[in-house]
This record gives structure tokens, sequence and C-alpha cells, in this order.
């Protein structure tokens, strides 16, 4: 499936769809539910193009590769370019909306990808392993610590988190990703996923939220 970003009242954003910026390990609750470390510094992975696809009404996940993981996270849109070292008002010019987002993680793979010390491409970039719902402009935001995040999946609220909670808030990461990436419009920062992670399955029916600002439906296909 094709996808394009879009606010939420469905227009189209111009920007082309670039890459998918992540943070691991943003929140200390989620670290140590999977009994990693809390990194002492900002643990960077980047997903392609590729592997977004839209909420719409639903996704696909892989079958046959192990356990695949929800991690619900607040994505952030950019619609200008930064520098090597931007601003923090560089930063916030540049944020053009938020929307929730699902990080899709082949759990299994990724724990043998971590013991031996390889990347985690196949565990995080495969097709459909970034699932973005349409964005709410940043100037309904004005506090960007203090955003919240909410899955529930068949009525039952699984992950509720909030961006004051984040290791790296989201001005400083996207500072410290600018200068070692070069972030573009139409690139999509994801920025950490709160405690409650757990295993997807077909037909779980899934409510993804930023609670107050938008909220969205969908099926696991
Ligand atoms: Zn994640």
């Amino acid at each position: 499936m094709s996808y394009q970003h879009q606010y939420i009242d469905g227009t189209h954003i111009h920007y082309p769809l670039g890459k998918v910026v992540c943070i691991g390990r943003n929140y200390a609750e989620h670290a140590k539910e999977l009994n990693n470390p809390v990194p002492t510094e900002p643990l960077l992975f980047i997903k392609p193009g590729s592997c977004v696809v839209p909420l719409g009404g639903g996704f696909k996940i892989p079958t046959e590769r192990g356990s695949v993981h929800y991690e619900a996270e607040i994505a952030v849109l950019l619609g200008k370019a930064l520098s090597t070292h931007p601003t923090e008002e560089e930063v916030l010019d540049a944020i053009s909306g938020f929307a929730p987002a699902l990080d899709l993680t082949l759990r299994e793979v990724q724990t043998r990808l971590k013991e031996k010390g390889l990347p985690w491409e196949l565990a995080k970039s495969f097709d459909g392993a970034c699932v973005l719902a349409p964005f709410v402009s940043a100037s309904a935001f004005s506090d960007l610590t203090d955003i919240g995040i909410r899955l529930s999946i068949n009525g039952a609220v699984r992950q509720d988190g909030n961006s004051q909670s984040m290791l790296n808030p989201i001005v400083p990461m996207i500072q410290y990703m600018a200068a070692h990436f070069s972030l573009h419009a139409g690139d999509v920062i994801m920025t950490g996923t709160p405690a409650g992670v757990g295993a997807l399955s077909v037909g779980d029916e899934l409510v993804l939220e930023l609670p107050g600002v938008s909220r969205f439906t969908g099926s696991v296909l």
C-alpha cells in the first residue's frame, strides 16, 4: 500500500516521505521491561521509507518470523531541513506535526540479533514495520514535554505514556539526531515507546491516540 503524509482532516502534505529516525530505550520503564540497560547516550536507528504504511483501517504483520511486538510512539513530522547543529528555535520551527505511530518489531529476531551484536534491520525495517496515523499540525501543541501516547488493544489499555517521561526530550533528541544525519522535510522522528509492549495477533482491534488530540482505530489484518 502506498503511503503519503497527510493531516488529520485528510489534506495531503506535500513533502515526500523520507526516512524514519528512531530512538530506542527512551523511557526507563520500557528499557527495564526488556531487561535492557538504560543507555547513557541516545540509541538511534533508522527505518527506511519503504517500511512505512498508513494505519488506515488496518495493517498487515508478518506471520512466520516469530512475534511482532507493537511499540506505540509519538511520531514527529519534519517540514523543513535542519542544519547539523540546529538551535532549539530552529527545531521547533521545523516540526510540522505530530501523530501516534507504531514501531513494529520482530522481537525474537531482534533478540537474536542483539545477542550476536548484529544490526537490527531484519527486526525493525521489514515492509509494514512503521505504521503512521495522520498528523495534527504542530501549532496545536504548546508544550512538547507534555504529549500523551496511548494504545488500547481489544478494549484494554496496553501502553499509556507521556513525553514528560522521555529520557531524551523531543527537542534535544532531534538536535542529537541532526548532528549525525541530515534531516529533511518529510523525514519522521519516532520518539521511543513507553512500557507495556507486547505481541500483536491477526484480528486485534487497536485504538491508537494522542489523548485529547487525535484518536484512530485500526485492525491487524
Ligand atoms: Zn521503538
